[in-house]
């Protein structure tokens, strides 16, 4: 199988490129944020918790996060493969993520971490919120508190990654294909 952790703060393009990848490298694609906001679409118990939380850019807990991955995980044994996308966020998901995978005889392959600049990200982000109507895209104190939470419940996965040599950096600023073709080089060096 082949896992990947497509890594970077808001606004890195994980979820662009992950769109690319997915056809490409024939992956299912797990983006927390996309289940969470069908959640609220859908009105839902889990949604409704999640809602304020999110419109403040803070994270939603761990427990709610790695429940969703699990039965996601559960309902497609016959995958080829993941993009996990904007998960894990925290060190216990990521640690819950190694344990399932383990237990699904499987591991994450790499860890593709996407860099861009704090003020290029909010560039991007409040350029995005002008069409995307997601309340945490439209001011930029609510954008500059996300890039926090994940400078600092985030980031430090970095570390974790790079203790099991799964870490590649990945340079997130050019165009949508460049930024894909160095991702497509990195996958097909594994
Ligand atoms: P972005 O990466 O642009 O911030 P996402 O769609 O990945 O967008 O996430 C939006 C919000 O959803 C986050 O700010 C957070 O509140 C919540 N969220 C998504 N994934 C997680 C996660 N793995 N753990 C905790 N909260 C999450």
């Amino acid at each position: 199988m082949l896992n990947i952790v497509l890594f970077g703060p808001p606004g890195s393009g994980k979820g662009t490129q992950s769109q690319l990848l997915i056809n490409q490298y024939n992956l299912i694609h797990l983006s927390t944020g996309d289940i969470l906001r069908g959640e609220i679409a859908k009105g839902t118990k889990l949604g409704q918790k999640a809602k304020s939380i999110m419109d403040r850019g803070d994270l939603v807990p761990d427990e709610v996060v790695i429940g969703m991955i699990r039965s996601i995980l559960e309902k497609n044994p016959n995958a080829t493969g993941f993009i996990f996308d904007g998960f894990p966020r925290t060190t216990t998901q990521a640690e819950f993520l190694d344990q399932m995978l383990d237990e699904l005889n499987t591991s994450i392959s790499t860890m593709l971490s996407l860099e861009v600049d704090e003020d290029e990200l909010t560039k991007r982000l409040l350029e995005r919120g002008k069409s995307s109507g997601r309340a945490d895209d439209a001011n930029e104190y609510i954008i500059r508190n996300r890039i926090k939470e994940y400078n600092n419940k985030t980031a430090p996965l970095k570390e974790f990654y790079t203790q099991q040599y799964k870490l590649q950096y990945i340079e997130g600023v050019g165009s949508i294909n460049a930024i894909n073709a160095k991702l497509c080089e990195a996958i097909d060096q594994l």
